[in-house]
């Protein structure tokens, strides 16, 4: 004598997670750059990298926001800077 053994939990309740739930946004790095003009934050998640003020994207790392080239990525940081 077998019973057929539904997984499904009777009332609706849903146990398992959903995919796309909110939460997955908050797991996802994006700049945290506050663009003033536009009252909203920037959110950008492509190439967002972590800096000292936090996470930001290409167009908002500190140095991008002071009009400087961004320190390219090398072997070693130059010991003397002229
Ligand atoms: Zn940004």
């Amino acid at each position: 004598m077998t019973t057929a053994h539904n997984t499904e939990t009777p009332g609706g309740a849903q146990l398992v997670a959903t995919p796309g739930r909110p939460d997955d946004a908050k797991l996802r790095p994006e700049c945290g750059h506050w663009i003033g003009a536009e009252h909203r934050y920037c959110r950008e998640g492509d190439g967002v990298r972590r800096f000292l003020p936090g996470l930001r994207c290409p167009a908002h790392t500190p140095r991008a926001l002071q009009g400087l080239p961004e320190i390219p990525p090398g072997p070693g940081w130059p010991a003397h800077r002229t």
